[in-house]
């Protein structure tokens, strides 16, 4: 039986249904290709997961806030699992655009769970994202911690995601996982993020904008052990059991952080990524943004307790193969 993944032309969707298909599952994969950012390089990731897996793909353009038209993409295919990362994502965007975020990341996850119920789906993984852990001051941060006090409106959709999945465990018992995951880099990556923007700012010779004067903290995960995480919780759906779960439901739902359980200063990133382009940055020390956290750090005791979940990629193997891949891509 296929699997649903949404999201698929966007970073991690690709990478997801990539590793299924590698596996030997079969996709079925949904995007709107909406234009928050190039919507060449989400084709690009569509043509590549097309030419690698020829007819194990099946990719359909259809936007999920759309409840019409989700519902008509998706009468005739049949799937038992979906993996939903389909989102709008992005904290500083969230202050422009406040109704992308409401449509895509609230109409739309209930509509994916509908479906899920309707289908009566085996398992439904979902984004969440670190953000939900706003200003909390205690690190690192652990599923059981509360996260009531949102710094962006994308937070506050995403913990909105995660209790609307809690009802649906509750009161349809569907087998629900959410996963939050820390800042994620690598191959294929995402425009709008750090180690992209700082990587090509230093190849074009320009500056880069360091917000928080350089002494944020994130804990940057390797697309490669997200990917492995997403489908070790795939794999393995949350009993019914009335037993506590991750994240202390007692519905078949569990909470997971997906990090590098590691927390580094933006200013040793920039060195490494300064090593990989083989020159230096110029920096401009700006204040931290709206809507932006000072730190991140993942505690990852519950997925590696429950799951065996470890990651292994420090940033000084995963940000080359980043800069090798940025290289290539564009032919610089
Ligand atoms: P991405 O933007 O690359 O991918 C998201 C994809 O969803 C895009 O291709 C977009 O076109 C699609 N999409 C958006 N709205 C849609 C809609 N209404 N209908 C159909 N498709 C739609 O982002 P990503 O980095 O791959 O993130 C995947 C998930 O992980 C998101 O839920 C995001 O919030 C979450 N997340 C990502 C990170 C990270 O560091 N990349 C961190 C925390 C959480």
């Amino acid at each position: 039986m296929s699997i649903l993944v949404t999201g698929v032309a966007g970073f991690i969707g690709f990478h997801v249904a990539g590793r299924l298909m590698e596996r030997g599952e079969s996709v079925i994969g949904l995007d709107s290709l909406d234009d928050y950012y190039s919507v060449a390089l989400k084709r690009a990731r569509i043509k590549e997961l097309r030419g690698r897996h020829g007819t194990r793909f099946h990719f359909n353009q259809t936007d999920f806030a759309d409840t019409v038209a989700l519902a008509e993409a998706l009468d005739p295919l049949s799937f038992d699992r979906i993996v939903h990362l389909g989102a709008q994502p992005g904290v500083r965007y969230s202050i422009e655009n406040p109704h992308a975020y409401a449509r895509s990341n609230i109409v739309g996850h209930l509509n994916l769970l509908e479906v899920a119920r309707q289908r009566d789906s085996a398992h439904f993984v979902y984004a969440s994202s670190s953000s939900v852990y706003g200003g909390n001051e205690t690190l690192p941060f652990k599923v059981e911690d509360r996260v009531d006090h949102p710094r962006s409106l994308y937070a506050a959709t995403k913990k909105a995601d995660e209790l609307m999945s809690e009802c649906y465990a509750h009161l349809y018992r569907l087998p629900l996982t959410g996963l939050r995951f820390f800042t994620v880099y690598g191959p294929w990556g995402r425009p709008d993020m750090a180690v992209w923007t700082f990587t090509k700012a230093i190849l074009e010779g320009r500056p880069i904008d360091v917000f928080g004067e350089g002494d944020m903290r994130r804990d940057f995960t390797y697309i490669d052990d997200i990917v492995t995480g997403v489908l070790a919780a795939l794999d393995n759906p949350p009993a019914d059991d009335g037993a506590s779960k991750a994240g202390g439901s007692r519905a078949p739902h569990r909470l997971y952080n997906i990090g590098n359980n590691k927390s580094e200063e933006l200013s040793r990133l920039i060195g490494v990524i300064e090593a990989a382009c083989g020159s230096q940055a110029e920096k401009r020390l700006l204040p931290m943004q709206p809507g932006d956290v000072r730190d991140t750090f993942a505690d990852i005791t519950a997925i590696e307790r429950d799951l065996g979940f470890r990651p292994t990629t420090s940033i000084e193997e995963g940000v080359p193969r980043f800069v090798a891949w940025y290289r290539e891509y564009y032919g610089i």
